[in-house]
């Protein structure tokens, strides 16, 4: 595939993630009023160990970033690159643990359907202009500018443009500042990556970063995954890091990072409320029966992880 038809296949991952969170949250795995008003309910039912997998992640995401925001008294600022279409920023705002300023960059195009979707859908934007102050509200069909809430249009790729649009939106580099890339460095190359996470590493003087991204495709999920990008005809140079937990970890400390931590999801599937999990369980047994579906599949090729930048 050319760059752009490989560039259109990574965008199009955007899609794929928030319908199986649209149809994990429709069967009550977790609750997000916001995503309906983003993508489409899904055509058919998504396997249980899809949902549990998905329910795994945005709880193991979230855990963090709000682990975060109380630690720095929500003092500091969220970067979510390759957010997609993200639901995060009007979920803090109901907890009222919004950060002072919280910024998503994604490629321009998905951008813009953010912004559209925002534009055109109140419950959207209500919460936008109620944590907005002053008169500056900046917003065009590439990117919007509030006091709280910012969207880049930029490419991951290019690390000088991207600063330079964020600082434009008043990022504010020495505020403590997480960075979270969920689902996202394993598009780029290897060498695309270790920029963005030495760009990162180099720029925030007090900085964390979450990245969660699969790791050990060799088993049956992994296949099924790179047989999906294979579909797609996505670059698949990203996949090479992702051998293990060491290595996803390694690549951190070989890019300007003090530490790193990686844990697996059936390790964040244990730390799930219980009450959850056997919700789910039993919900699962149902679907289980009805789809005809009969082991879970694991969910340890996926990682959660956790570094700092302090210096
Ligand atoms: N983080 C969101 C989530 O978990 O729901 C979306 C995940 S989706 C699998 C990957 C996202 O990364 C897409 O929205 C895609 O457009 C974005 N992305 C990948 N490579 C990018 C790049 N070079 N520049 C900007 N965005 C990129």
């Amino acid at each position: 595939a050319g760059l752009d038809e490989a560039d259109e296949a990574v965008r199009g991952t955007c899609e794929d993630a928030s319908v199986c969170k649209r149809f994990a949250v429709s069967v009550g795995y977790w609750k997000d009023p916001y995503i309906q008003y983003f993508v489409r309910q899904a055509k058919e039912r998504k396997a249980p160990e899809i949902n549990r997998g998905y329910y795994a992640r945005v709880h193991g995401v979230s855990y963090l970033i709000k682990a975060f925001l109380k630690k720095t008294d929500c003092n500091c600022q969220i970067v979510n690159l390759g957010a997609g279409m993200d639901t995060l920023f009007w979920r803090l705002k109901d907890e009222n643990l919004l950060p002072r300023k919280y910024f998503e960059v994604d490629f321009p195009m998905i951008v813009a359907r953010k912004i559209h979707n925002i534009k055109s859908k109140p419950p959207l934007s209500k919460p936008i202009m109620e944590s907005h102050s002053g008169d500056s509200l900046l917003i065009d069909s590439h990117s919007l500018d509030s006091s709280r809430y910012s969207i880049v249009g930029a490419d991951l790729r290019f690390s000088s443009d991207l600063e330079e649009k964020l600082k434009k939106h008043n990022l504010d580099i020495h505020l403590p500042t997480l960075l979270v890339a969920e689902c996202v460095l394993v598009y780029m190359t290897p060498q695309q990556s270790a920029n963005l996470l030495k760009w990162a590493a180099s720029t925030f003087p007090v900085a964390m970063f979450i990245n969660y991204e699969q790791v050990n495709m060799t088993d049956r999920f992994g296949q099924i995954m790179i047989e999906n990008l294979q579909r797609r005809q996505c670059n698949l140079a990203g996949v090479e890091i992702c051998r293990s937990l060491d290595s996803q970890r390694e690549r951190l400390l070989l890019n300007g990072w003090e530490t790193a931590r990686a844990i697996d999801m059936m390790k964040v599937y244990s730390f799930l409320p219980q009450a959850d999990v056997k919700r789910s369980c039993k919900h699962n047994i149902l679907i289980y029966l009805l789809e005809g579906t009969r082991e879970p599949r694991s969910h340890s090729n996926c990682l959660l992880l956790e570094t700092r930048s302090q210096k």
